[in-house]
């Protein structure tokens, strides 16, 4: 195997093997773009070394083959003394991890060869500059000496010489500041700076393959869901120097504004400087708009060279340069990360071009980032006062006053108030506190911390790990940097798509995209904007290739209502259960308490107008297209009074001798219906079976709803759904039942109804024998919350709070199952009762409602093994078709269409 390959011997598809920045740099070479000689170490050669602890045998002769050209190429040795090869030893993942492994800049310099730099360079602050560099560099990450202590030393330096910034150091003081360096080396690495340029460059190759495997890259990789075992490219790259004097610098650009997406000359320059200078902010930069005036002729270039990166890669790159006296070097390029906005607006942009076609602009783009774009969000043009920052893991805007516990937050929140939950972490006992509060604020714990997960799984805004801010829960205040306190009651702002947590309260404004959705705000009119523009656009090319459907789960005709405007096709789930709550909770009380078959009739009779008029209602919203209603599926018991509060009542009652026969019935079923596991217990098409006459009033109701709609002119078109079916006897039972009605009604109405009736498959059991279900069903709705329960035997309101964190932090899996859907276990068994299903019954209709219908990767997996329809809460209907239309251009290849 090849473990070294020169940078024209590489290309941009080779991300793999020779990490990103390896591959791009190999194709900036091979564009012949100016780009320092160098070759690139690859990522299998880093795999030998994680596993075995040793470089690969054939490595050192490999790397000295390739070195032995370099240095022919450039005429000069590494670390030769009179005139010094120097290279830099640069890390570079697959997929990038910004700062998080290790790099060394001006290896080969030493003792013996700084001389030879200065004069060379004809200038000896500028050599020993570079020396000091190297050794800080070296002597952190490689020979693990704390980075303070350097810049400790450096800070003296400077007071002792006065001196503003670094380039106020004489030669005289570099090369003292180098002496004091080479006394740290010795003292805390129990060994001396290496002198030997080769010694330095294979310690530093070591050393960058084992930053792969520090705790922060580990957490990062976690959090970034990027695999552990990739291992890290390594880059040798002869050096240039922006710290060559005024004439010289190094800098970083973007081909486009990665906020706004708008093409122009974005980024920063700083004069004099090396390597990471630019971004750690320790002199200010210009905008790089200024290079212009300092050095037009590199100015120019690097723009031409801009526009050929966009034109080659297609999409915002993000570059870093450098300039040596006056000539410009290429060090980085990438395709830049952008804002969720700027996504969408480059997207289209691109094809405005004719850079990208329509199903190119689909893949440049996600749910997710429309999802982000779908949150309300502070004013921008709003005044504020900026707390403190953490880590952006929930995304929305909330608004509240700080409470430091969930008991003050569920009682503040009860009697009306706004609150914003403020821990220093959360537990599993902070649940009620987290669903009664606007937002969530943490100052320990990152984006898989107990508060980032449950309050995605609730869509609820967070900021985790603020740590500049200091939470004290006893006496209730939280703590600024600047010295400013929060106390119980004050009002605080959050925003958790950028972490920034402000004091007072910062006024939201609507997601324009939503105004959008919602036909408040039209793409083309005069106010919309351009990112409103962009997503109509791309909808419109998702639209025009998806194959699944997406229908919505809406039980009422507000609902409904907005689904239809979010582009809903239809009712994937209208449950029912929320039509037995409220005032007509007594009717069910009725209904449980019924001795005689009259007293049961009679309160059925009760709730079938109720439900009817529901129903209506419902269709008339839903008018011409597919509204799948479920029958009954909760255990009774959940319409019942509480247990323990209806206990005491009837204590208190029986104390004041005050006998309340209804109350005692009550309590006597209560009891009998209460359940250890009520999630498998007296549920669903169960209910159905020992209830008699309760789904035959579903049915009838629907039935006698359906028909009013067709005698109004309407255009009904129900589908009855039967809820946890685990074998098909159940089904035929309940069907045999419902068709009777059916008929019933059909003759009473004179009309025909054709309502289809089917069955959601949520039991393993289901799934296993889809087959014979399909016999008896027109329809499959894959319920996969309640499946995934049943398949991994979770149940899921207790998993999530206790110890999924847990389990996410230990990598057993990257994201919850109930969030994206767990392809190999769960999808694996919806895939085979499709195929039985469909082998039954060719065409049987079949989709999936419950939540994984609006999870982005779920939406691609339901796609691949070819359901005709997704089902999701409304707000999620637009990442669904996004999604789907991602879905079916990416399975279909790019086309020009
Ligand atoms: P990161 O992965 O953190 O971006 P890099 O490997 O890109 O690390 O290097 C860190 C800094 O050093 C960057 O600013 C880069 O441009 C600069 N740099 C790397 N190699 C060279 C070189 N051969 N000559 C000059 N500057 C270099
Ligand atoms: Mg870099
Ligand atoms: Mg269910």
């Amino acid at each position: 195997m090849k473990f070294v390959y020169d940078f024209p011997e590489g290309n941009k598809d080779l991300r793999g093997l020779l990490g990103g920045k390896g591959a791009n740099l190999a194709e900036m070479t091979n564009l012949g773009l100016p780009v320092p000689p160098g070759f690139t170490i690859t990522t299998e050669a880093c795999k030998v070394y994680l596993d075995t602890g040793k470089e690969p045998a054939a490595l050192r002769d490999e790397v000295s083959a390739h070195l032995d050209a370099l240095e022919s190429r450039m005429g000069k040795k590494l670390g030769q003394p009179d005139d010094p090869l120097l290279v830099s030893v640069r890390s570079g993942a697959k997929f990038s991890m910004p700062g998080m492994m290790d790099t060394v800049l001006n290896v080969g310099l030493s003792d013996a060869s700084v001389a030879g730099l200065a004069a060379q360079a004809g200038d000896e602050r500028f050599a020993w500059d570079s020396y000091r560099r190297l050794i800080q560099m070296f002597g952190a990450t490689v020979l693990g000496v704390g980075a303070q202590l350097f810049e400790e030393a450096l800070e003296e330096a400077k007071e002792r010489k006065q001196a503003a910034t670094d380039v106020d150091l004489e030669a005289g003081d570099l090369k003292k500041l180098v002496t004091r360096f080479k006394q740290i080396v010795s003292q805390e690495a129990g060994r001396d700076f290496p002198q030997d340029p080769r010694e330095q460059m294979d310690l530093a190759i070591c050393s960058v393959f084992e930053s792969w495997n520090t705790e922060r890259a580990k957490l990062y990789r976690r959090q970034e869901r990027i695999p552990g075992d990739l291992g890290t490219a390594v880059n040798i790259c002869s050096m240039v120097f922006g710290n060559l004097g005024p004439d010289s610098g190094t800098g970083v650009a973007f081909t486009r504004d990665p906020a706004s997406g708008h093409q122009g000359v974005y980024g920063d320059y700083l004069q004099n400087a090396q390597g990471e200078d630019v971004v750690a902010g320790i002199r200010n930069t210009v905008a790089l708009a200024d290079l212009e005036t300092i050095d037009k002729k590199s100015y120019d270039q690097l723009l031409q060279i801009m526009e050929t990166l966009e034109t080659h890669y297609r999409d915002l790159c993000d570059i870093e340069f450098t300039i040596e006296r006056g000539r410009l070097w290429m060090l980085q390029t990438r395709v830049g990360k952008r804002t969720a906005g700027a996504a969408f607006r480059i997207a289209t942009q691109l094809v405005d071009q004719g850079l990208i076609d329509e199903a190119e602009a689909l893949q440049r783009v996600n749910g997710a980032q429309l999802a982000q774009l779908m949150f309300p969000r502070f004013d921008d043009d709003a005044k504020r006062d900026l707390l403190g920052r953490g880590i952006a893991a929930s995304p929305g805007a909330a608004v509240g006053k700080a409470v430091f516990d969930s008991y003050t937050a569920v009682k503040w929140s009860r009697s009306g108030e706004q609150v914003i939950l403020i821990r220093r972490e959360t537990n599993p006992d902070d649940l009620n506190g987290m669903i009664a509060a606007n937002g969530i604020l943490t100052s320990r714990g990152g984006k898989t911390s107990h508060a980032a997960v449950v309050a995605r799984g609730m869509g609820k805004t967070c900021v985790c790990g603020a740590e500049e801010l200091e939470v004290d829960t006893k006496s209730r205040r939280m703590t600024a940097p600047g010295g400013v306190v929060v106390e119980e009651g004050d009002v605080v702002s959050i925003d958790g798509s950028t972490g920034k947590v402000y004091l007072g309260e910062v006024p939201v404004v609507p997601s324009p995209v939503v105004e959008y959705f919602e036909g408040r705000m039209h793409a083309g009119a005069d106010d919309a904007d351009e990112l409103v523009e962009a997503v109509h656009r791309i909808m419109a090319y998702a639209d025009r290739r998806r194959r699944l459907r997406v229908r919505a789960n809406a039980d009422n005709a507000e609902d409904a209502l907005r689904a239809r405007r979010f582009g809903a096709q239809g009712i994937g789930l209208c449950r029912t259960e929320h039509m037995f709550l409220g005032e007509r909770r007594t009717l069910v009380e009725k209904l449980v308490l019924a001795d005689t078959d009259d007293e049961r009739v009679n309160a059925l009779e009760a709730l079938m107008p109720l439900q009817k008029k529901d129903f209506i209602e419902l269709f008339e919203a839903m008018d011409g297209l597919p509204v799948t209603v479920r029958l009954l599926d909760p255990p009774l018991h959940e319409f019942l009074p509480d247990i323990t509060e209806l206990s005491v009542r009837v204590a208190l009652a029986e104390a004041r001798k005050d006998h309340n026969e209804n109350d005692l019935r009550l309590l006597q079923a209560v009891h009998k219906l209460h359940e250890q596991n009520p999630m498998l217990g007296l549920r669903g098409v169960r209910l159905g079976l020992v209830i008699p006459g309760l789904f035959a009033m579903q049915v009838r109701a629907i039935a006698e709803a359906a028909a009013e709609r067709k005698n109004a002119k309407g255009d009904p078109r129900a589908e009855i759904m039967i809820p946890l079916v685990g074998t098909v006897q159940e089904l035929e039972i309940v069907r045999d039942e419902a068709e009777l009605v059916i008929a019933e009604v059909e003759k009473a109405r004179g009309v025909r109804l054709k309502l289809a009736l089917g069955t959601m498959i949520e039991l393993p059991r289901a799934a296993l024998t889809a087959g014979q279900i399909a016999e008896a069903a027109e329809f499959f709705s894959f319920g996969t919350n309640d499946l995934t329960q049943t398949v991994w035997g979770f149940s899921r309101d207790d998993v999530e709070a206790s110890f999924f964190t847990a389990y996410l932090e230990k990598g057993i899996f990257g994201v919850s199952p109930f969030e994206t859907i767990d392809r190999d276990g769960v999808g694996a068994l919806v895939k085979s009762a499709v195929e039985a299903g469909r082998a039954t019954r060719p065409g049987l209709k079949m989709g999936v409602c419950g939540e994984h219908g609006g999870d982005p990767e779920s939406v691609h997996f339901f796609h691949e093994i070819g359901l005709d329809y997704v089902s999701c809460s409304p707000f999620r209907i637009p990442v669904a078709r996004l999604e789907a239309g991602r879905a079916a251009a990416l399975s279909s290849g790019s086309d020009s269409r």
